[in-house]
């Protein structure tokens, strides 16, 4: 798409070499970085960066839109199936391009495990529920397991090494690799037609190198950063963006339940649907949209099996 730095008024090929080097390949990456993010990155002056940053901004065509526009542009939204009927429903059809879904829950609750069938899923035609494009997946964790996507596929009658060949994966190994890898994104969706984006986790690496009260401020600052990053991901290029979260317990809780999402306030605020996940009795799982601007706390029961996500026969 925007990859012309060159296009920006006032940035000449050494620049734009400043840029790249510092991760900025598309001119829409560069417009959504606060400009003192771009000032450390590159080391140019604050003058000159402000005035790249609000050229950029200017080309993105940032600012104020009509309605009409946005609702022309919320008509090309599509939707994902789960593979499950009932988890389709919850989520007001499959999951949403165009948006941010995140799954939240404990160890073996199932989160991979829906990441991984809709690697599979989100290639369907879009007559068949499918998003009919490829995916990026971010690793955290090492749990993207191209085995199971090829019995996930193979289980649903797709041909397994085409859904593998069009899965993009990526290992992130700490957290400022995974900040690097959602840079690419800007670059790396439009050019490999991508309708999926996986980050799994998300959070993992910031909680695990982020310890102690002193560093937290500056952990969520990152993690706000980027969790807006891959929400201008997924408006601009149509994208579906599921992410997973983990729980902590949090001991003040008298009644209820007492496991709370990670990220505190700031994952809360960026995420567009968050949904919880839990086992239920003779292993099947419940998921309930605890937060939501337009889908309703409702919950859904699911199994998982070979082929990934299911319905659970005979529920009524
Ligand atoms: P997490 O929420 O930690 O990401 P996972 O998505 O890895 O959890 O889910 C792990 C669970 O998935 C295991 O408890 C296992 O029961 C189930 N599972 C994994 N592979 C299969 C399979 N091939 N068939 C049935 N269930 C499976
Ligand atoms: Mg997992």
């Amino acid at each position: 798409m925007s990859d012309d730095l060159e296009g920006i008024k006032g940035v000449g090929s050494n620049t734009a070499a400043k840029l790249r080097s510092a991760g900025f390949t598309t001119i829409e990456a560069l417009s959504v970085t606060p400009l003192r993010e771009i000032i450390s990155k590159t080391g140019l002056g604050q003058e000159t960066a402000l005035k790249i940053l609000e050229e950029a901004r200017r080309l993105m065509n940032f600012g104020f839109i009509r309605g009409t526009e946005i609702w022309e542009r919320r008509k090309k939204m599509l939707r994902c199936t789960t593979g499950s009927t009932k988890l389709n429903e919850m989520f007001g059809g499959g999951i949403e391009t165009q948006a941010m879904t995140e799954l939240i829950g404990d160890y073996g609750v199932g989160k991979t495990q829906i990441c991984l069938t809709l690697t599979a899923t989100a290639q369907l035609p879009k007559e068949q529920g499918g998003l009919d494009g490829n995916v990026i997946y971010i690793d955290t964790e090492g749990t993207f397991s191209p085995e199971r996507v090829y019995q996930i596929a193979s289980e649903r009658d797709l041909d397994p090494e085409n859904i593998l060949d069009n899965i993009i994966l990526a290992r992130a190994y700490n957290s400022d690799h995974q900040c690097l890898l959602i840079d690419h994104l800007f670059k790396k969706c439009p050019e490999e037609n991508v309708k999926l984006v996986v980050v799994d986790s998300m959070i993992s690496h910031f909680r695990g190198e982020y310890v102690g009260r002193e560093t937290l401020s500056e952990r969520q600052q990152l993690l706000n950063l980027y969790l807006h990053k891959l929400i201008r991901v997924s408006e601009a290029f149509n994208i579906a963006v599921v992410i997973t979260n983990q729980v902590q317990a949090n001991p003040a809780q008298f009644w209820g339940n007492p496991d709370r999402p990670t990220g505190g306030h700031v994952m809360a605020h960026a995420c567009t649907h968050r949904v919880f996940l839990r086992r239920s009795k003779s292993d099947t799982r419940m998921a309930k949209v605890i937060d939501s601007p337009y889908l309703p706390e409702n919950s859904a029961y699911f199994k998982i099996t070979e082929k990934g996500i299911e319905d659970i026969e005979n529920l009524e």
